[in-house]
């Protein structure tokens, strides 16, 4: 347990947008900021990967600290600057730490040294994964003062607004003490006491994984309702490469060497992320002995799912060669391990994306998961939902990818309003996506900072269940979970699909959503169609649909532009193979790689080289950095293969 107050030690990091200033203060010089005039101004949406970029995540251990926001725009923030600076405060704008849900990045702040994060306002999973490691987070810019004076703060300055778990693991200083005085029984999680109310979907699905006696298996609340802590029972666990190292060393060194996974036939482990990194890394990180370090993930991963018979997704060869992998995670989640009305928790942002089957499927870090392994238990407190109801149909040439760009570009996500909320859709027009474009909206929820993204489970995905994974239409349909009918929303906004314009999002953000139209004919080096949001069935069919319009109008992919098609499963691959689509690539001109993350984490065929290139993708999101130094321009699938034929950003109907 943590004393009933922190002295934080230390100087103070202002992230700020002049970059002069930054390099001051790196440089040795403190200076001052006002809160009332936001001057300077403190950069905004610091993402995780501007925390630990991709390749630096390829360390799992207290080095992380020396690449501390070596990441951040500007390009400033040099290997050691944070670790050497002294500092025990970091300081910048709203959103700090969107993006992937990786916990490296408060890892290597808080093994900087640094004790606490003051931002504007603060992410969900980022702020989750720092509670887990005992970095201290807050949205009161007034402790600055208060610190500089050199004040004790109280710990419950820190706990202020948090659900009792949450609060609790914030003052023990981190979630495995936590655990460790809850299984002591020193420290008891309260009682849900909610009485019966109308409740959302995902309200239902969690109130019946509420932990209610972990020793004799009891499940199940009343109700629940938003605020609501407690631990709730998974029915999937699963981590991909990049996550299960660091996740182990934390259970190893927590439960002891010989701690085994608990029901290991729930849990699966995917080697997706890294599976093309030997193709692109640059010749500064192979001398850095990153190509070693990158490796060794994988190693570690295998030897822990052996050890654990927990089963591992691996790679895939083909005619006796290695090709890639079997599948990205949250694509195989859909295509194999969730059902309607389960709980689902992946060591990644995008696990939402399951979302579409029904269920309740969210991202947790590397401690959440390793406890999670130990417990099959998660923290949840439950958020508020949004709904948006989709109504009409999509006009001929608009698709998902462009709903959620003009979602996510208005003012309640700009604002940051979004964050921790469900994004549940629903309505006729929801009603009529296939499931591949349904699970675009639910994997780009979390772009919005959003908990997950959630759909009734409906007669398309017991369809879909049935035919793909030989499921007795019946058992599916006993599972869907539906919200009441008088459930109460934090807001509900209504989209009529069929005023919807192809959109694009601007180089940075995925919130920078515009009308297509409204971008002058913007030069393109390389189109990228692939990602778990990109590379689906569906995905594969509108690259098809376009490039085979080229084709008979006798047109192909560009002089000077490369245009790369990644699949996003082996089993999708086999699809767009049966459907004849890898020859209409092939003569369009298209670079076909077979299933990884790859250019989507900057670890693979697509990604930029310099910053004055030019990408549109199909990925879902483009922060600064995120797929190599140049600008990305996010769109639809068919956009990008439409941009691909003319060289620069365009809609299909212009071709
Ligand atoms: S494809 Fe991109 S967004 Fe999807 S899991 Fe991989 S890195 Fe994450």
């Amino acid at each position: 347990m943590q004393g009933s107050s922190v002295q934080i030690k230390g100087r103070i990091l202002y992230v700020t947008d002049d970059l002069a200033l930054l390099e001051k203060q790196l440089a040795g010089e403190d200076i001052s900021y006002d809160v009332e005039k936001n001057e300077p101004s403190l950069v905004g949406n610091i993402s995780t990967d501007e925390l630990t970029p991709g390749w630096v995540c390829y360390y799992y251990d207290e080095t992380l600290a020396r690449f501390c926001l070596v990441g951040l725009r500007g390009g400033k923030v040099g290997k050691d600057a944070i670790k050497n600076g002294g500092y025990g405060v970091i300081v910048s704008g709203i959103s700090k730490g969107c993006g992937s849900s990786r916990e490296t990045a408060p890892y290597s702040e808080l093994k900087s040294g640094v004790q606490l994060v003051i931002a504007k306002s603060i992410e969900k999973i980022y702020r989750q994964n720092a509670q887990n490691i005992g970095l201290l987070t807050s949205t009161d810019f007034g402790l600055i003062e208060r610190i500089q004076r050199g004040e004790a703060i109280p710990m419950s300055e820190f706990t202020k607004g948090l659900d009792p778990i949450s609060a609790a693991i914030v003052e023990h200083g981190g979630l495995f003490a936590y655990n460790r005085a809850r299984l002591a029984g020193k420290t008891t999680p309260p009682a849900v006491t909610t009485g019966a109310r109308p409740m959302t979907l995902c309200e239902k699905i969690l109130a019946a994984h509420v932990i209610v006696d972990a020793k004799a298996g009891q499940l199940g609340a009343v109700a629940v309702k938003p605020g609501d802590a407690f631990f709730a029972r998974t029915d999937v666990r699963f981590s991909h490469e990049y996550v299960t190292p660091m996740a182990e060393s934390l259970f190893s060194a927590e439960m002891g060497k010989d701690a085994k996974v608990t029901d290991p036939e729930s849990v699966f482990a995917f080697r997706d992320h890294l599976t093309f990194l030997d193709l692109v890394m640059p010749r500064a990180h192979r001398e850095m002995g990153l190509k070693e370090q990158a490796e060794e993930l994988a190693t570690v991963q295998e030897s822990f799912t052996k050890r654990q018979g927990v089963k591992l997704y691996g790679e895939v060869h083909r005619d006796g060669k290695l090709v890639g992998s079997e599948a990205i995670c949250h694509n195989k989640v859909i295509e194999e391990l969730a059902l309607p009305g389960q709980l689902v928790a992946g060591t990644d942002s995008h696990t939402c994306m399951a979302g579409a089957l029904g269920c309740f499927a969210f991202g947790v870090g590397s401690t959440d998961m390793a406890n999670a392994w130990y417990t099959k238990d998660v923290r949840v407190t439950v958020p508020e939902t949004a709904r948006f109801v989709l109504t009409g149909l999509l006009p001929h040439g608009v698709c998902a990818k462009d709903v959620m760009l003009h979602i996510l570009s208005q003012p309640f996500f700009k604002t940051g309003q979004g964050i921790g909320k469900v994004l549940e859709f629903a309505g006729d027009g929801v009603r009529a996506m296939p499931l591949d474009e349904r699970a675009t909206l639910t994997n780009m929820a979390v772009e919005a900072g959003g908990f997950t993204g959630i759909i009734e489970a409906d007669d398309v995905v017991v369809d879909y269940l049935v035919k793909q994974r030989g499921l007795v239409a019946e058992d599916v349909r006993k599972r869907i979970v539906k919200a009441d009918p008088d459930a109460k929303y934090l807001a509900t906004f209504e989209i009529d699909l069929s005023s919807l314009e192809p959109m694009v999002a601007t180089p940075g953000d995925p919130r920078n959503g515009i009308p297509l139209r409204d971008l002058p004919g913007t030069k393109i080096d390389i189109a990228y169609g692939g990602s778990c949001t990109g590379g689906k069935k569906a995905d594969m069919d509108m690259y098809a649909e376009v490039l085979k319009l080229a084709l008979e109008q006798g047109k192909k992919v560009k002089d000077g532009v490369h245009l790369y098609i990644q699949f996003g499963s082996q089993d999708i691959r086999r699809y767009a193979e049966a459907k004849g689509y890898l020859d209409v690539f092939a003569k369009a001109g298209a670079e076909l790689v077979d299933p990884s993350c790859g250019a989507c984490i900057k670890a693979g065929p697509g990604v930029s080289d310099s910053p004055d290139q030019v990408t549109v993708s199909a990925i879902n999101r483009n922060f600064p950095g995120r797929s190599g130094p140049g600008k990305v321009y996010l769109a639809s699938p068919l956009v990008v293969a439409a941009s691909a034929i003319a060289g620069k950003i365009v809609s299909p109907d212009s071709l």
